[in-house]
């Protein structure tokens, strides 16, 4: 399980980041921030209060973010499909805490990433910071012309402050009667032989091409 300091650290290499809440009229609002520390309790931000942002995070306590390293660009085949450049994207949901003033200047004293905090919310007083204490989510860690390996996915979900998980991929049940063809059409190399057969979650993108062709539906879903 990946620990709090590996997910600040995979999100950091991205820098910017697309942080969504919920409005109050039904739609949800993305927009572009970053984390700027971590510690126990969770990873840090920071918005000012008079920010719809603001008041969306108060409102529902909660936020999902996400980001692509190193690159978001699609370049495109000589057959117009399209290529990404290997790399990973991360995405966590979860429940937000506002931190009070004196949370953040006794946090600033040991840790040198909060000075930029209080180096804002002196620029700019109505700056808040939140943590995201309890989350879970994944990094997601694709090479899809198998340029450095022999499978295109590799993933891990992780959670912290007590949030559950699923576990990624879908699952082979006991129906199975190991005829071999959910192998054959993995593109994902993700499935496994054995009685029954077996998906590796770490590597299946959850296409839904074996759930789709297994002969007697041996394949579920795990929602
Ligand atoms: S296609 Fe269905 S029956 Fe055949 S090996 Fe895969 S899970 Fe088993
Ligand atoms: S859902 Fe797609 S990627 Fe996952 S095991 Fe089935 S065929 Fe492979």
């Amino acid at each position: 399980m990946m620990t709090i300091k590996e997910i600040y650290e995979n999100f950091n290499q991205i820098g910017c980041l697309t942080f969504s809440t919920l409005a109050e009229n039904g739609y949800v609002e993305s927009r572009i921030a970053h984390f700027f520390a971590f510690d126990e309790d969770g990873l840090y931000f920071r918005t000012m209060d008079v920010k719809p942002f603001y008041r969306e995070l108060k409102q529902t306590g909660k936020v999902s973010v996400c980001g692509m390293y190193p690159s978001s660009q699609v370049s495109h085949d000589e057959n117009n499909l399209p290529s990404f450049v290997p790399g990973y994207t991360m995405r966590i949901t979860g429940d937000i805490r506002e931190l009070t003033m004196d949370e953040v200047a006794e946090k600033a004293k040991s840790n040198r990433d909060f000075n930029v905090a209080a180096y804002d919310i002196k620029k700019y007083p109505r700056t808040r910071i939140f943590v995201l204490c309890r989350a879970w989510g994944e990094r997601y860690d694709f090479d899809y012309a198998k340029e450095k390996r022999d499978h295109k996915l590799e993933r891990e979900r992780f959670a912290y402050g007590g949030m559950p998980y699923v576990n990624p991929g879908l699952a082979i049940t006991d129906a199975c009667i190991e005829c071999g063809k959910c192998a054959e059409i993995c593109s994902f190399n993700a499935i496994e032989k054995g009685d029954p057969y077996r998906i590796n979650g770490n590597r299946c993108d959850e296409c839904g091409n074996c759930f789709h062709d297994c002969p007697v539906s041996a394949i579920i879903s795990k929602g």
